[in-house]
C-alpha cells in the first residue's frame, strides 16, 4: 500500500522561492569582481534567477543542455546557477585551476552550450575558444561599462543580456531525478570524470549540509562559503544557506588572509567554510597584523586534512569552532564532519582534538564502511584500515557519458580513501589508494608526472607520491630508479619535465632510489614507497 502524501518532486528552485518568499530580505553580499561590495536580498536574488531562465529559455535551451559556468562565488554565479537549474538544464561548474587541456577535455566532452565567465578568467577562455565547437555563446559576468575587449566569439555582457529580459517567467517543472549540475573530477586516475548531480541528489545534500552537527545552519548564520561554487557545489552552502535563510557572504575572487579578514569583520560572519590553505593564509595574516575574530563562531576545515595546529589555534586563540570535514566531489561532496558527540563532552582538552582531528562521522544520508581486499566487512575498531565504501542519496551511481559501473554489487561506491572507523562511528583516513596527490585542494595526477619523467634520457622507472606539506598539505616527491651507468640528476629530470607538465605539478624534489617496490600484477606499491619515504622532509 502506498502512503497518501503529496507527490512534491524536490527541485532545486523551491529552494530560491523558499528563501524568497520566507527571508525575502535576507541579504547576499558580494565582494565584486569589479570591485565594490554590492548587496541583493533573497527576494532580489530570486527575480534575477527568473530572468536568468527566461533568456537562456529565449536561447532555445531547454531539459538536459548543458551551460557552463568558470565563475567565482557571486551573487550572479548563484542567480545563473538557479536559472539554468530552474529551467532543467544542467549546470557545469567549471575550475578555472585545470589547465588548458583538461578544461579542454571536459568542456569538449560535456558539450556545454554556453559559457558564463567572470572578468578574471576571460583570458583563459580565449585561449581555449578556438576549440570549443559547442560553445556558441560567450555571456562575461559583467556590466557594458567593465566589458573587457575580448577575441571570444558572440560575447555579450551579462547585464545587457540580462536587461531584454524580465521576471515573468515560471520554473519548468519535471521529474525531481532530473540532472541539475555537472561537476568534473580530476581526482581519478585518466581523463576527468563528470558527476552528474541531479535535483533530486541536490536537495537531498542541501538538507544533510544543514544538519545540526555538519554546518548547521539557521536564520541568523552570516555564512562566507570560501570553498568555491566549482569545488562540489560550495560543499552544499548555494543550496543550505537559502533554505537556511542564512545571509550569505561571498567572497569574489579574493581567498588570501587579508581579504577573507575584511569579509568576516566587517559582515560579522558568523559561520564559514574552505580548504586548509585557505585558512593558513587567514592565520597568517591574523597574527601579523594582530587581529582577532569576534563574530566568527565556527569553519568547516576539509577537502585535505586539517592540521592539529590550524585546529587548536583557531579554537584556543581565536575562539572559533573547528568542524573537521571530509568528501568528495562523488558524494555532493559531504561525506562527513567531525563534531563531538555528548559522550565526549567531558573528555581532556587534548583527547577531544584526538577526535575532532579524525574525518569525522557520517551523516544521516551517508553510509559508510570498510572492507579488506576481498571486499569483506572490517570491524568499526578504530583500528583496522580498510578501503572506505560509501552509500548514499547524493553519491554518484555512474559518471556522465561512462558506461563502466562504479559501483559493487550492493550498491556501494569505493571512494579510492583507506581509513579505519571507530566505535564511535569516526572515520580517520590513514591513506590513499587512488594515486593522486592533493595540494592546495587541487589534483596533481601522479602517473601523469611518472608517465612524463620515464621520457628523460637514464631514468629508467619513475614514481610519484604526495609528501605532507605545511601549506599545500601534499607536495610531489619524485622517485627515480636510474638506468644502469646513468648519473641522471635532479636539475636534469626537472629542466626535462619542465613545460611538459603544469609548472605547480613540479615535484618539489627528487630522490634516487636502486629499486622501486612492485606489487603481484607489476603496479608500483605506493603504499610501500610512502612508508619507506614517512617522516620525509623537502
Ligand atoms: P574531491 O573530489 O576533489 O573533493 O576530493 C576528495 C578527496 O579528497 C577524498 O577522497 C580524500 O582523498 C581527500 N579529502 C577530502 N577531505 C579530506 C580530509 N578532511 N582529510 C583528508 N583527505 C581529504
Amino acid at each position: 500500500m502506498l502512503g497518501l502524501m503529496q507527490d512534491y518532486p524536490l527541485l532545486v528552485q523551491t529552494i530560491i522561492d523558499h528563501a524568497a518568499l520566507n527571508h525575502a530580505e535576507r541579504e547576499m553580499v558580494t565582494r565584486s569582481i569589479e570591485g565594490p561590495i554590492r548587496r541583493c536580498t533573497y527576494r532580489d536574488l530570486r527575480t534575477r534567477a527568473l530572468r536568468v531562465a527566461k533568456a537562456l529559455r529565449h536561447e532555445g535551451v531547454g531539459i538536459g543542455d548543458r551551460i557552463a559556468t568558470m565563475a567565482w562565488n557571486t551573487d550572479r554565479h548563484v542567480e545563473v546557477w538557479y536559472g539554468i537549474m530552474g529551467i532543467g538544464a544542467i549546470c557545469h561548474t567549471l575550475n578555472p585551476r585545470l589547465f588548458a587541456e583538461q578544461l579542454l577535455y571536459i568542456i569538449n566532452h560535456a558539450e556545454d552550450r554556453i559559457l558564463f565567465v567572470d572578468l578574471t578568467f576571460v583570458p583563459i577562455v580565449e585561449a581555449l575558444a578556438g576549440k570549443l565547437p559547442s560553445i556558441n555563446k560567450y555571456i562575461i559576468l559583467t556590466d557594458d561599462t567593465h566589458m573587457p575587449d575580448t577575441t571570444l566569439p558572440n560575447a555579450i555582457a551579462y547585464e545587457s543580456w540580462l536587461a531584454a529580459h524580465d521576471a515573468d517567467f515560471a520554473w519548468a517543472s519535471f521529474d525531481e531525478n532530473t540532472a541539475a549540475g555537472l561537476c568534473y573530477t580530476s581526482g581519478t586516475t585518466g581523463d576527468p570524470k563528470g558527476v552528474l548531480y541531479s535535483h533530486r541528489s541536490n536537495v537531498l545534500h542541501g538538507l544533510v549540509g544543514n544538519q545540526p552537527d555538519v554546518f548547521g545552519l539557521t536564520s541568523k548564520h552570516v555564512v562566507l562559503p570560501i570553498v568555491p561554487m566549482f569545488h562540489a557545489n560550495a560543499w552544499a552552502l548555494a543550496f543550505s544557506a537559502p533554505a537556511a535563510g542564512a545571509c550569505m557572504v561571498m567572497p569574489g575572487a579574493g581567498m588570501d588572509g587579508k581579504s577573507v579578514y575584511e569579509l568576516l569583520d566587517a559582515e560579522k560572519v558568523s559561520a564559514s567554510a574552505a580548504v586548509p590553505t585557505v585558512w593558513l593564509g587567514l592565520l597568517q595574516y591574523l597574527e601579523e597584523n594582530n587581529l582577532k575574530l569576534p563574530y566568527l563562531d565556527k569553519v568547516v576545515i576539509g577537502g585535505a586534512a586539517c592540521p592539529r595546529m590550524m585546529m587548536e589555534t583557531l579554537e584556543k586563540d581565536y575562539g572559533v569552532e573547528v568542524i573537521h570535514a571530509w568528501g568528495m566531489t562523488e558524494m555532493s561532496p559531504i561525506g562527513t564532519t567531525g563534531k563531538l558527540k555528548y559522550s565526549s563532552e567531558n573528555l581532556p582538552y587534548e583527547e577531544k582534538i584526538d577526535l575532532k582531528l579524525k574525518q569525522g562521522r557520517a551523516p544521516y544520508l551517508v553510509e559508510m564502511k570498510i572492507t579488506n581486499d576481498e571486499g569483506d566487512d572490517l570491524p568499526r575498531d578504530g583500528k583496522t584500515s580498510g578501503h572506505l565504501l560509501v552509500r548514499g542519496p547524493s553519491i554518484s551511481s555512474a559518471y556522465f557519458k561512462h558506461d563502466a559501473n562504479i559501483l559493487d554489487e550492493d550498491g556501494w561506491f569505493d571512494t579510492g580513501d583507506i581509513a579505519n572507523i571507530d566505535a564511535l562511528g569516526y572515520m580517520q583516513i590513514t591513506d590513499r589508494d587512488k594515486d593522486v596527490i592533493k595540494s592546495g585542494g587541487e589534483w596533481i595526477s601522479s602517473i601523469e608526472i611518472e608517465n612524463t619523467a620515464v621520457g628523460c634520457d637514464g631514468v629508467a622507472e619513475a614514481a610519484v607520491i604526495g609528501i605532507p606539506h605545511p601549506k599545500w598539505t601534499e607536495r610531489p616527491l619524485l622517485i627515480i630508479v636510474r638506468k644502469p651507468g646513468s648519473d641522471v640528476s635532479t636539475e636534469d629530470i626537472l629542466a626535462y619535465l619542465d613545460g611538459k607538465i603544469a609548472s605547480w605539478w613540479m615535484p618539489d624534489a627528487v630522490e634516487f632510489i636502486d629499486e622501486i617496490p612492485h606489487t603481484a600484477t607489476g603496479k608500483i606499491q605506493k603504499m610501500a614507497l610512502r612508508e619507506q619515504f614517512g617522516g620525509y622532509k623537502f
